[in-house]
């Protein structure tokens, strides 16, 4: 086989009336850059309609690199020119200026061509308008990020949630361990919900604990005090270097914070209003102790609490 096989057999003008149909139809912008000059011998008209510059306005590389966001103008320009002085094809993606002073996202696509003797002596390339790839890649990003934070808050009433608990409680544990400050937690459940939501109903029931959620919340100022959903209508505190008698006042301004809501709940056993139980813990924990053990611990005291007729907390001793 020679050469010759591969030419076309059509009439060489239809060829050439062919060949630019196709390059001037085509949503990619073609274009080539004589090496030695660095000057255009072709861009493709489309460019006009893209970035509004005229096919004749890209003289030499010089405009290509103007007509760049200065964020990407160094890096692309010295990587596009190492790559082609290495005789490499390669890919750039960066930000192009309009006429009209906006920029858009270009992925240039670039072939370098040799001559027999392995001198470069042109670049080929093609132009693609990559801006609403890039539009869903930030918003996908965005997505992302909103999932993450969503991720670790509760749904309903906006705090953090259980698996947000769970990684904090291991680092305050660790902190604890190795400080040997002691680590308070306060486990609270409110009385009677059950017979709230059927006296009541869901809706008012959810309303009922955003606003237990907000106003326990608020009870526990330090920086590094932590308060999360814990279960249905449970929510926990960490409270990190705070002793056992620290706790308990903190425990109390919670009771005493929910009795100011006076939220009605008529079908308590405990109150006309609504109350809850607490279970307390404060531990300086050693090798032998674990953070399960610390829970269920604190949790045998709400356990206790609401045993001993509930509106109440128990804590050590
Ligand atoms: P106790 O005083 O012993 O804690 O009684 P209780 O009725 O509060 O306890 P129980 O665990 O039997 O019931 C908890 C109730 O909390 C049952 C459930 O319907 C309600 N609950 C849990 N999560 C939600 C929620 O997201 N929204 C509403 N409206 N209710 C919830
Ligand atoms: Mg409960
Ligand atoms: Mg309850």
């Amino acid at each position: 086989m020679t050469d010759t096989d591969n030419v076309s057999p059509l009439n060489p003008e239809l060829d050439t009336a062919f060949y630019r149909t196709l390059l001037e139809s085509t949503k990619a912008i073609p274009w080539m850059i004589d090496w030695k000059t660095l000057q255009f011998t072709y861009i493709g008209p489309q460019i006009e309609e893209l970035l509004g510059w005229s096919a004749d306005s890209w003289v030499s590389v010089e405009d290509w690199a103007t007509r760049m966001h200065p964020d990407d103008r160094d890096w692309a320009v010295d990587y596009c020119v190492s790559q082609s002085k290495a005789g490499t094809d390669h890919e750039a993606d960066y930000r192009a200026l309009t006429k009209d002073g906006k920029y858009l996202w270009i992925r240039d696509v670039i072939h370098v061509i040799r001559d027999e003797s392995g001198e470069v002596t042109s670049l080929v390339g093609f132009m693609f308008d990559i801006s609403e790839r890039k539009k869903i890649e930030d918003k996908l990003f965005d997505l992302q990020k909103e999932l993450e934070d969503l991720s670790f808050k509760d749904g309903l009433t906006g705090v953090a949630n259980r698996r947000m608990f769970d990684s904090v409680i291991e680092v305050e544990w660790t902190n604890a361990r190795r400080s040997q400050q002691p680590l308070s937690m306060i486990l609270f459940d409110i009385d009677y919900f059950k017979q709230y939501n059927d006296l009541y109903g869901h809706i008012k029931g959810d309303d009922c604990l955003k606003k237990v959620a907000r106003v326990l919340s608020q009870a526990a100022t330090r920086s590094r005090d932590f308060f999360a959903r814990y279960g249905g209508e449970e929510f926990i505190l960490i409270l990190p270097e705070t002793d056992a008698e620290s706790a308990r006042k903190v425990a109390e301004r919670c009771r005493s914070l929910i009795f100011k809501e006076q939220i009605p709940h008529d079908n308590s056993e405990t109150s006309k209003v609504l109350t809850i139980s607490q279970g307390l813990g404060t531990i300086v924990p050693g090798h032998s102790d674990s953070i399960k053990g610390f829970i269920h611990q604190v949790d045998q005291r709400l356990y206790r609490a609401k045993q001993q007729g509930r509106n109440c907390m128990v804590g050590a001793g």
